[in-house]
């Protein structure tokens, strides 16, 4: 049998439907389709993405029969239109175009108004009546064909133009009549021939196999295929080229041309909303040489338009069109992004597929599509892309924005915010209390930053990657955050911030876009974040379906009660060192880590304690009956260490510790490497008085808040940076020898669990022995990332971006979980502690617990649970949702 590589459509039939996508590329399957529900589709034939694979695999030869397969599809064209290829009298001219099975708009090459020589245009005009049109159409033709097919740049053609007009004293194209055209396009081939050494090609198939090529080798053009890596598109699926009969929107003042969309692509408000053109091609619209006017009377009436809707112009097209709007959207049950044509008071439909919308359009649609009994409530889930949600969280740059950027950095924390600039946190801190809009712009952030950093709106550093401290902490407390902009160059204490030959300096307004990485400069326009009824609805029917629960990231009450606002299950990572990040806290703190003895620390500690009780107080209130991660201290010590004398100074007053001692003492802590240095567990290992005495206010403060509200926290201690089955035994054995005696004091008790983060690639590895002293695992991608790729968290920012364009690392390993290697370790430590451990709980709460990407992985190796910062819980619950969905199809 021999393979069928061309497709017919149009004239009431079709070969091919909608399902066919992957074969005829997204514009010819829905053409078929179209065609075969009746409505006005000019006829033509599509010529498969298989001819494509072949044709490069060939080394740009075809398939054999492809020539006689056109053909025949041609002669069929020619018996639909009633007219002929090449013919004098009435030609059939057609336009050939793309059409890969995602949509890739303008990324390759199209040809219109082929069939045209000189004698088929004296055909047209004859047939058309319009001289000018006939010869305006072929100097266009000949100049895109010349420019896709013969490598001749346009600005040749512009130039013979320009000197046409300028030596005849015209202005504008349209003072040029018939004749002028002709005269052009002789000098237009004359160039061509100069050019190519060859004249322009005056017969028609050898014009169709010319542009054939053209599409097809303009798969692999430099734009296609940056394209294709930005948007994940295999090359491998090729593209189709649809041969169709053309109609003429620029045949008079009863022709037209336009784009609609069947609902508010912005809003998704349910109003049919397009522009048309009168008298125009359709690359007029997509050019913007002229505005185009709005469809609808209402629409034009709201923009206060002086422009003529269609439907006063034309109206009885307008109501054609409209019903034929609605019979699509049915029919595809989807909103859709419509081309047509009018040709001499004749409707043709060009193309239709689902329309792109904003996150605030598709939320609404999708509800409302629901409602109307158009699509399920599971279809109506995965019309919401979780990544889009952020859009729908937090304000956001208006989309009609006049755009100055100052710098780029990576977009750490989305949402936008507007503010003055700050370097230094406590001037932040006190500008907020003055009620000023301020934004943090520090080379980078430290825990000290915390205060600054929860009084800025927004938060911008020159390094740091997006796990820095400065990116994680944003992102928890919902803060908008670009890091790692390291074109800034910074100086604090002249007040002057510089990019290049730009300076700003303290007090200047900028705006911060935390959703594209961008600084701004002044106040941009902006819109507020919209939580509606439907987006409570949607998160629900979301809520039904996900199997992983979602907990949240949260060490302050303020975080903990966003996470349930947000609809956390409870709370996964609570970060005990963040609850030390507090101004009052810091020395005391200081204290503990530069004390010299045991006794000097627990000192420090007996400070702390009720600190710590306190705090996780009111966590258990917020959270009571849900479960709680509780993380037992692991700053890499650097975070904590003082930086100035005056910080030594201030530890000195506190503790009544000298200061040389001190200064000394901090000298001694001092680590070369501290991200692999003395935290985590190891702290609990070498100071177990510490962990002691957190294990103490948990277990005080859950008794308290059970007494309290008759509900019980889930108590979940969790050890960090665990490497060995025997760190956990003891930690394990400190934290229960806590609880017994915390139980006999208060003559009360709690069920709790002990468990380790696994963090490290030899955790991983070791998993069965770990589980012998675990209850649960919870995966630090954050760190398992830092470890196994060997790349720090905090100095990524630097080259991950060019390994991202060599698609060394397809997606920044730190947002998206690496699959193949971090995802495997993920893979083998939960086998390997289900293996010894069949209860084991398992769940994540690095980054990746908050990325849709990363989440469907995390489905698929079977985690209880993920956990992610308060402003990210709904993207999970929502991509949990997909991931359970996904699966199933
Ligand atoms: C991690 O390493 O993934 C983690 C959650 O811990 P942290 O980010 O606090 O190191
Ligand atoms: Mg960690």
């Amino acid at each position: 049998m021999t393979t069928k590589w061309v497709y017919d459509f149009g004239g009431g039939a079709s070969d091919g439907d909608a399902s066919m996508k992957n074969l005829l590329g997204g514009k010819g399957a829905n053409l078929a389709e179209m065609a075969r529900l009746g409505l006005p589709v000019p006829p033509g034939f599509t010529i498969t993405t298989e001819v494509c694979t072949v044709f490069y695999d060939l080394r740009k030869k075809y398939p054999a029969g492809l020539d006689a397969q056109v053909e025949a599809a041609l002669a069929m064209l020619e018996t639909k239109t009633g007219k002929t290829f090449g013919d004098t009298n009435n030609p059939l001219l057609v336009s050939v175009r793309s059409g890969s099975r995602a949509s890739m708009p303008g990324m390759m090459d199209t040809v219109l108004n082929l069939g045209l020589n000189d004698e088929t245009a004296e055909g047209l005009a004859v047939l058309s009546g319009d001289r000018r049109f006939a010869y305006d159409s072929y100097r266009r033709f000949i100049q895109m064909y010349s420019s896709v097919v013969l490598d001749v740049p346009d600005d040749v053609f512009e130039h013979i133009l320009d000197d046409y007009k300028e030596s005849n004293d015209l202005r504008f194209d349209t003072e040029l009549g018939a004749e002028s055209w002709r005269e052009v396009i002789e000098q237009y081939k004359k160039a061509i021939d100069k050019r190519r050494g060859r004249p322009f090609p005056q017969e028609p198939k050898d014009q169709l196999w010319g542009a054939i090529g053209a599409v097809f080798s303009s798969w692999m053009n430099d734009r296609a295929a940056t394209y294709r890596r930005l948007n994940d598109i295999p090359q491998s699926w090729g593209t189709a080229v649809n041969v169709q009969a053309m109609v003429f929107g620029n045949m008079g003042e009863s022709s037209a041309t336009g784009v609609a969309f069947t609902r508010d692509p912005g809003t998704g408000e349910k109003r049919f909303y397009g522009e048309y053109l009168l008298n125009a091609q359709g690359e007029d619209v997509v050019a913007g040489s002229r505005t185009p006017a709005p469809i609808s009377r209402a629409r034009q009436a709201e923009l206060k338009s002086d422009d003529t809707s269609l439907e006063e112009a034309m109206p009885a097209i307008y109501k054609e069109l409209t019903e034929v709007a609605e019979r699509l959207e049915t029919h595809y049950r989807d909103m859709q992004d419509i081309e047509f044509t009018v040709e001499q008071g004749v409707l043709y439909m060009l193309q239709t597929r689902s329309g792109k919308r904003t996150a605030q359009a598709a939320l609404k649609l999708a509800v409302e599509m629901c409602r109307e009994g158009l699509i399920s409530r599971e279809e109506a889930i995965l019309r919401l892309d979780p990544a889009q949600l952020d859009q729908l969280l937090h304000p956001a740059i208006s989309e009609d924005a006049v755009r100055d950027i100052f710098v780029k950095g990576l977009p750490a924390s989305p949402g936008a915010a507007v503010g003055q600039i700050v370097f230094d946190s406590a001037e932040a801190v006190l500008l907020a209390q003055a009620g000023k809009a301020v934004i943090l712009v520090r080379m980078e952030t430290s825990p000290e930053d915390i205060n600054g950093m929860h009084a800025a709106k927004a938060i911008v550093t020159a390094r740091g990657g997006m796990t820095s401290h400065a990116a994680v902490v944003a992102r928890g407390m919902g803060r908008p955050c670009v890091c790692g902009a390291g074109a800034l160059q910074i100086d604090s204490e002249r007040g002057v911030v510089r990019v290049g030959s730009r300076t700003l300096r303290r007090g200047d307004v900028i705006t911060v876009d935390g959703a594209k990485g961008q600084v701004l400069v002044g106040a941009v326009k902006m819109v507020e974040p919209m939580m509606t009824g439907e987006f409570g609805e949607l998160m629900t029917w979301a809520d039904g379906v996900r199997r992983l629960r979602v907990r949240a990231n949260a060490e302050t009450p303020l975080d903990a009660a966003t996470a349930r606002r947000f609809g956390a299950d409870g709370i996964g990572l609570c970060r005990t060192e963040h609850m030390f990040f507090d101004a009052a806290r810091i020395p005391v703190v200081r204290e503990m880590i530069l004390a010299d003895s045991e006794k000097g620390r627990r000192r420090a500690l007996d400070k702390l304690a009720p600190m710590q009780r306190s705090d996780f107080t009111e966590i258990f209130r917020i959270m009571a009956g849900l479960p709680v991660t509780i993380r037992l201290l692991d700053p890499p010590l650097h975070e904590f260490l003082p930086h100035t004398a005056a910080d030594i100074a201030e530890v000195a007053r506190q503790s009544g510790v000298a200061i040389e001692l001190l200064a000394a003492r901090a000298r001694e802590l001092h680590e070369s490497n501290p991200m692999l240095g003395h935290r985590g567990c190891r702290l609990g290992i070498t100071y177990p008085e510490i962990y002691e005495m957190q294990a103490r206010a948990v277990f005080e403060a859950a008794l308290d808040v059970a007494r309290e509200t008759g509900k019980a926290p889930v108590v979940e201690v969790m050890i960090p940076l665990v490497a060995t089955r025997r760190e956990l035994q003891l930690m394990r054995e400190r934290v229960v020898a806590m609880a017994e005696r915390v139980f006999q004091e208060r003559k009360a008790q709690i069920d709790y669990l002990v468990g380790a983060m696994i963090e490290l690639p030899r955790a991983a590895l070791r998993a069965g022995d770990i589980a012998e002293e675990a209850d649960f695992f919870s995966f630090g991608t954050n760190d398992l990332t830092q470890t196994a790729l060997g790349i720090s968290r905090d100095d990524a920012a630097r080259f991950l971006k060019v390994y991202e364009e060599r698609a060394i690392y397809e997606r920044d390993p730190f947002v998206t979980i690496d699959r193949i290697g971090v995802g495997e370790l993920v893979r083998i430590g939960c086998a390997r502690g289900l293996a010894v451990r069949p209860n084991l709980k398992l769940g994540v709460c690095g980054e990746h617990g908050g990325d849709p990407a990363s989440i469907y992985f995390f489905e698929e190796v079977g985690l209880d649970y993920v956990s992610c910062s308060p402003y990210r819980v709904p993207v999970a619950r929502l991509a949990a949702a997909h991931a359970v969905l996904k699966k199933a199809r």
